[in-house]
């Protein structure tokens, strides 16, 4: 399949300031806070799924201890995918690239949708470093104090994705002749997201399939409107307007 062509730009991305203006060769070489940050998030990942590994073995009741962690583990990747929906939701939708903490999220994601191949160009750790730092922030407390493997599994399945959910994202907009096969495979059995379920967000006002971690949730987020009624409610109480209303061919 050919790669996504830039579509034409929408009006929130034409606002962002010149001095962030689109730097790719920055993107192939990571910083080293940016791997620090990386490295930091596989290893909080590791120690969850080695702590969680070591409890289970050490409870009496053989298979059956699996089942509840296991369970636990795959809850919190459908979640995760929700979760993912949301947050691209939200970034795509409100706040500037001058807004604290998520600025340079609001203004990443914008720009991907003007430039949607250039993310495959980008090093893992430059693509995933702040969800590394997240994920490393919120879980590995709980790797120290957690002594629940049903817990520590959710977790570490839940935001895991949201770590993982930009490399998911890129492998998306990736050639398939360019991509290992395992992940070819995860693809098409609709494990991870599949280029033609996130294709369909890459078409102006992108007001749809915000799901990245395997798309599992926008069939039914985007038929019952979810997105929408939520857009609702925040113009009727904070007569804040989301991005996709005033796109140039907004519904
Ligand atoms: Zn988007
Ligand atoms: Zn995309």
């Amino acid at each position: 399949m050919a790669e996504f062509k830039p579509q034409q730009k929408n009006s929130a991305s034409k606002a962002i300031s010149p001095k962030h203006f689109y730097d790719e060769e920055s993107w192939k070489t990571p910083t080293s806070i940016q791997r620090a940050w990386f490295a930091s998030g596989c290893t909080t990942l590791l120690i969850s799924v080695a702590k969680s590994l070591i409890m289970i073995s050490r409870r009496s009741t053989g298979l059956r201890s699996w089942i509840d962690p296991v369970v636990a583990a795959i809850v919190g990747y459908v979640l995760g995918d929700l979760g993912t929906g949301i947050y691209h939701w939200a970034i795509d939708n409100y706040g500037t690239a001058r807004t604290p903490v998520f600025g340079s999220q609001i203004e990443g994601f914008l720009r991907h949708h003007d430039h949607p191949s250039a993310i495959t160009k980008r090093h893992i750790a430059t693509n995933l470093y702040v969800g590394a730092a997240g994920f490393t922030i919120a879980v590995l407390p709980m790797n120290i104090f957690c002594t629940n493997p049903n817990l520590l599994a959710f977790s570490a399945a839940f935001l895991g994705c949201g770590m993982f959910c930009q490399q998911l994202h890129a492998w998306s907009h990736t050639p398939k002749g360019k991509l290992p096969r395992l992940v070819v495979a995860l693809q098409d059995s609709r494990v991870i997201l599949q280029r033609a379920e996130h294709a369909a967000h890459h078409h102006p006002p992108f007001d749809s399939h915000y799901c990245i971690v395997s798309g599992v949730w926008n069939r039914f987020l985007d038929k019952y409107k979810i997105f929408w009624a939520m857009e609702m409610i925040f113009f009727f109480i904070f007569g804040v307007r989301p991005r996709s209303w005033s796109d140039f061919n907004s519904k």
